[in-house]
């Protein structure tokens, strides 16, 4: 069956398939056998409902990508100020195996690149190694919303060249950064980069991150909001290799690659979008995977920082009656919303005029918007106006304003 979610994705690969150029990865012997030519893509809603295209159900290795999601584990485990203690939040300019670590404090300078993805790696709960790698497996398998198996001929093949990521991870050792012992470290990092995905795998991982760390599949809440929130931050600022700031401006979406193939995006409360396509540019990233998020960004206007269209007004009707003034707001309250039904109160605020907010097609006020309306209605009770909203469904939360009142409602006492 087609629906016109997957129609556009298949569409997109098909103008990306010609792209060419790119090398699979070889420096790791097992990544040298993946198929040039295998091209997929998913996307995943918050309310979990999936798209694929193409090859979106081919397995390959994660690697890097894992990185951002291990750090969510992390953050999620000890907080993260403690986590930062340990590993930094800057975008190194360098290559992801750099040997990258602040003067000052020992911290390699992100967590998406090797030597701060090993530390991240040494956090995960869990008392030695075995455990630190069950608990990393279980954690990415609660992010896709099934269990992921591990590619062994990877694993060990990682292990038998992985001698500059135990260089990186002795270094930052001897810096104070690593906690525990190195070949444990390792062992989990390696391990992590060796699970099996699919593009539709990624899309979900993302999905999951974007709908607050709630698996929007399963229900399960993974890690926190605040964990999801800081995973997608340094996919905002350090996800793309050296290709970072780039990538955040022309695709404007936080995400992850890896040298596998794979790349992960999210638009924050709207979907996960994995891509699988082998061959890989200079800096590491999928060369058809960000020709085609590039393509998908600039068609559906998807940058996180894309001037939206001008604010509407969100006065429906501001009338009088019997019992005073009505004010009808509609949509989603946000910021700017508010500013302009404070503008059109403190119009009407008049010596003991009651005006009443009619929020029955309201569909949701954010905090700083009801703080302001609330602050607002304090103002104009000091000039004897009464406001107060009509609240039948319940979206006022009773938030406090710095003077500690709440919007009063006629109805509806808050969820
Ligand atoms: N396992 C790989 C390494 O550490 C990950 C590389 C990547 O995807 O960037 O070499």
């Amino acid at each position: 069956v087609s629906d016109p979610v997957s129609d556009a994705l298949a569409q997109l690969l098909e103008e990306t398939s010609s792209v060419s150029g790119g090398e699979v990865a070889d420096y790791i012997p097992e990544l040298a056998n993946a198929d040039p030519d295998d091209h997929g893509i998913a996307l995943v809603s918050v309310l979990g409902r999936t798209y694929t295209a193409g090859d979106a159900s081919t397995p390959f290795t994660i690697q890097s990508v894992s990185k951002a999601f291990v750090y969510a584990l992390a953050v999620d485990e000890h907080g993260l100020e403690v986590v930062a203690e340990r590993v930094g939040f800057e975008p190194s300019g360098e290559s992801y195996n750099a040997i990258s670590l602040e003067e000052d404090s020992g911290r390699p300078a992100n967590p998406l690149i090797n030597a701060g993805a090993i530390v991240t790696s040494a956090l995960v709960p869990g008392d030695g190694p075995a455990a630190q790698r069950a608990a990393v497996e279980a954690g990415l398998s609660a992010f896709a919303g099934r269990d992921l198996a591990v590619n062994d001929e990877v694993f060990r093949s990682e292990v038998e060249t992985g001698d500059r990521n135990r260089a990186l991870a002795y270094l930052t050792k001897w810096s104070g950064a690593l906690p525990g012992e190195v070949d444990d470290a390792i062992e989990v990092y390696v391990r992590q980069c060796s699970v099996m995905v699919t593009a539709e795998d990624l899309a979900i991982m993302g999905a999951t991150l974007a709908n607050g760390g709630r698996n929007p599949r399963t229900g399960e809440q993974v890690v926190g909001e605040e964990a999801a929130q800081a995973a997608l931050s340094i996919m905002a600022t350090c996800g793309m290799y050296d290709h970072s700031g780039e990538w955040m401006v022309r695709v404007g979406l936080p995400a992850k690659s890896g040298v596998g193939g794979g790349i992960v995006a999210a638009q924050p409360a709207q979907f996960g979008i994995g891509v699988y396509s082998p061959p890989l540019d200079e800096q590491g990233n999928s060369v058809r995977g960000v020709a085609g998020l590039e393509a998908l960004s600039r068609e559906f206007r998807l940058h996180l920082l894309a001037h939206p269209d001008e604010p509407r007004s969100p006065v429906e009707s501001s009338r009088s009656d019997d019992d005073g003034h009505v004010v009808a707001l509609r949509g989603e309250i946000d910021f700017i919303a508010a500013e302009q039904v404070v503008h059109e109160l403190e119009t009407l605020g008049a010596d003991g005029l009651t005006i009443r907010l009619d929020l029955s097609a309201v569909t949701r006020i954010r905090p700083a918007a009801e703080r302001l309306l609330a602050a607002t209605a304090e103002d104009l009770a000091g000039s004897r106006c009464t406001v107060v909203a009509d609240d039948p469904s319940g979206v006022v939360e009773q938030r406090r304003t710095a003077r500690g009142g709440v919007l009063p409602t006629t109805t509806g006492s808050g969820r």
